[in-house]
């Protein structure tokens, strides 16, 4: 779907009209599980249950759907929640999806640990490899699974390039666009068939809520996700669905700042003689840059760094801080620091998804650089 406004446009009003009787601006919290009908069957606004359907949540579905050029949207009460769906819309037992060597654990561990006992089977390729992608693809292969920039590693998949491999061998493609958000990329109109949030991170945007939502042009998935969605019932109370769309008001001036900041920090951290490497895509030496100019608008708040020193020292850095809070998640205003290894990727241990044990993560918030460059140098002293 074309959407001829401009993003922030749409971001603030896309999904939701001042109330025709009240002129409210926002959508109300409609905290209320089900609807009255006029006569048996007779829904007053197509409404009859909150699992089915809520105003509220509907507001949150149709933004977003805005925000990615997607028809359809569906949201969820969390990104797992979400990703838990799809694979259960797109794969039978005895089906296979390929998955980036550097997926979100959470992702991981849910195809890992239990989609596999249900028949389901998995190969590994890395993100930034399309042939790769394509090699691993079998005759039972449903799906490619990815994540760009990934997460810890921020390696970049060509989103449009990999479209082309799996659709050549009529395999759906998934992007999970969390690290991006919609602002700075948007896999749909480069060729993906959904797209995958959790909106707990940059379109939420505050550390205030969990969330997750999918986001397709197709319309026989989006009945197979939505039937899911009431079928299994894990969608987002009205509560928390007005924090994601109050969050996303602003997501297009909150990227911008990310992006921003991120970049000072990476100025100052460059020079810096305990800092091994950094990961970002927007720097001109990371082997995704050219992809990433491409398929990004800029390059986000996320910063990955390999400490000198080891896991000691990178344990050190991240206990360091005083306003990077160390912390799990990403994406909201605040500043975090984490050790992947320990924390957000624990679960990857041993695997082929394992992460540097000396790999630190900052999500770059959105306070003064200043502070932020000023935290991160008595930290590394
Ligand atoms: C956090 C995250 C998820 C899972 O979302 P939740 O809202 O925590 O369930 C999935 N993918 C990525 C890239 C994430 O960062």
């Amino acid at each position: 779907m074309h959407n001829p406004q401009g993003f922030a446009t749409r971001a603030i009003h896309a999904g939701y009209e001042p109330n025709k009787e009240n002129g409210a601006v926002n959508v109300p919290i409609y905290a209320s599980s089900t609807f009255a009908q006029d006569g048996v069957g007779g829904l007053r606004g197509g409404y009859e249950y909150a699992r089915t359907g809520n105003p509220t949540r509907k507001a949150l579905e149709d933004n977003l759907a805005a925000l990615e050029n997607a028809a359809y949207g569906r949201a969820f009460s969390s990104g797992m929640a979400a990703t838990d769906a799809l694979l259960r819309a797109t794969l039978r037992p005895g089906d296979h999806l390929v998955i980036p060597n550097d997926a979100y654990g959470g992702t991981f561990r849910l195809i890992d640990k239990v989609f596999s006992q249900w028949g389901i089977e998995y190969s590994v390729a890395p993100v930034t490899d399309p042939a790769a992608i394509r090699d691993a693809i079998r005759p039972n292969t449903k799906l490619v699974w990815i994540e760009t920039p990934t997460n810890p590693l921020l390696n970049i998949g060509d989103i449009a390039a990999i479209a082309e491999v799996a659709h050549a061998a009529g395999v759906k493609l998934v992007v999970d666009n969390t690290f991006a958000s919609p602002y700075l990329q948007q896999p749909i109109t480069l060729g993906a068939d959904v797209v995958l949030h959790s909106t707990t991170k940059y379109i939420g945007g505050h550390s205030d809520t969990v969330g997750g939502a999918l986001l397709t042009n197709d319309e026989q998935l989006d009945a197979d996700i939505a039937f899911l969605q009431n079928g299994s019932g894990g969608v987002p109370g009205p509560f928390d669905v007005f924090l994601t769309l109050r969050g996303i008001k602003t997501l297009a001036v909150r990227m911008d700042r990310h992006s921003d900041n991120a970049e000072k920090v990476i100025d100052f951290l460059s020079t810096h003689p305990k800092i091994e490497k950094i990961l970002y895509p927007g720097l001109d030496g990371h082997p995704g840059h050219d992809a990433a100019a491409r398929q990004m608008k800029r390059f986000g708040g996320m910063v990955s760094v390999l400490v000198a020193g080891g896991r000691e020292a990178a344990e050190q850095f991240c206990a360091g801080t005083q306003l990077f809070t160390l912390a799990e998640s990403l994406g909201g205003i605040e500043s975090l620091i984490e050790l992947p290894a320990a924390m957000t990727h624990a679960s990857t241990a041993g695997s082929l998804l394992e992460v540097p044990d000396n790999l630190v993560r900052l999500s770059v918030g959105i306070e003064d650089s200043t502070d932020l460059i000023g935290d991160l140098e008595n930290a590394l002293r």
